[in-house]
């Protein structure tokens, strides 16, 4: 992209020359042209980015959450980390009596962010005494590499804000990007090292395995993969399978089971020991 100031003929004023001034930026040929050599930018290559799972951690209480709070404190004394939560049932709840009441999806999307900050604010709790700070999401975004300089995680809520400008779902009415979907985009935009799910399963299966005792664990599988297998549901958001299709800078995750916390800290650091599922 050429931006260099340009001296006009003899007015000494200097211009700037850009090559997407005079177009429109609808344009499908310079939208092509946009795709540069130049890479996009990691601002926190070192960072990894964590979402607890709302249903499958958080809300089972003590038994689940604790180990893996301590398996988080004994990876925040090494590593930089980025938590999101999910909202876990009392998402499910809401969304069921807004869609009772006929709300809108992006009402629906605003009233969920409450739930996974307040589970933001549960777990910060117990992560406190390792350092991790419960952020504000209206100014995480600006702050986030200040914050993580001077301290060894912070903790958000996993929604993206889109809130009342949620896209409207392909199928039915809930919103298409809840807290897995949005803590990935985190980890996308600050170029992050690691994007992990931590869930009650120990990965992606044929099928859920708690519904179907035949389900198999796939252990590693690509978004084209997904798609042509057309499992009847997934473990994380589906929306996130378009975004990883897109991706520049985090093109895998991995699902981890939060109930094996010993596991967490090899996931974290990007050894396989759940299931990977990779861009191409
Ligand atoms: P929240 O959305 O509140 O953060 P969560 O993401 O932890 O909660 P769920 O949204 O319920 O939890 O997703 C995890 C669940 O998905 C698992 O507990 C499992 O029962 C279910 N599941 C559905 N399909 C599959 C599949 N193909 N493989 C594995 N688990 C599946
Ligand atoms: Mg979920």
């Amino acid at each position: 992209m050429s931006d260099q100031n340009t001296p006009s003929s003899g007015d000494q004023r200097h211009h700037m020359s850009s090559f997407l001034m005079r177009e429109s930026l609808i344009d499908k040929d310079l939208q092509v042209a946009t795709e540069t050599d130049t890479p996009t930018f990691r601002m926190l290559p070192d960072a990894k980015v964590v979402k607890i799972g709302g249903r499958s951690v958080m809300d089972q209480g003590r038994t689940m959450l604790m180990p893996v709070v301590d398996a988080l404190g004994d990876i925040l004394a090494e590593h930089k980390l980025i938590i999101g939560c999910g909202g876990g049932a009392r998402t499910r709840h809401v969304f069921s009596i807004g869609m009772d009441l006929g709300l809108p999806t992006g009402v629906l999307a605003q009233l969920s962010i409450a739930d996974a900050l307040g589970n933001a604010h549960i777990l910060g709790t117990l992560l406190a005494p390792h350092g991790v700070v419960a952020i504000p999401p209206e100014i995480f975004g600006h702050l986030l590499p200040f914050f993580l300089k001077a301290a060894p995680g912070v903790i958000m809520n996993g929604d993206p804000p889109y809130a009342i400008w949620e896209h409207p779902p392909d199928i039915g009415r809930v919103p298409p990007h809840r807290t897995d979907a949005g803590s990935y985009l985190v980890a996308e935009c600050f170029g992050c090292e690691t994007f992990t799910l931590v869930k009650d399963v120990d990965g992606l299966y044929t099928a859920d395995p708690k519904s179907d005792a035949s389900a198999e664990l796939i252990r590693e599988t690509s978004v084209s993969e997904l798609r042509d297998r057309g499992l009847p549901a997934l473990p994380f958001d589906e929306v996130l399978l378009r975004l990883l299709e897109r991706a520049r800078l985090v093109k895998r995750f991995q699902i981890v089971n939060g109930s094996k916390p010993e596991l967490l800290r090899a996931a974290i650091e990007g050894e396989h020991v759940g299931t990977i599922v990779h861009s191409d």
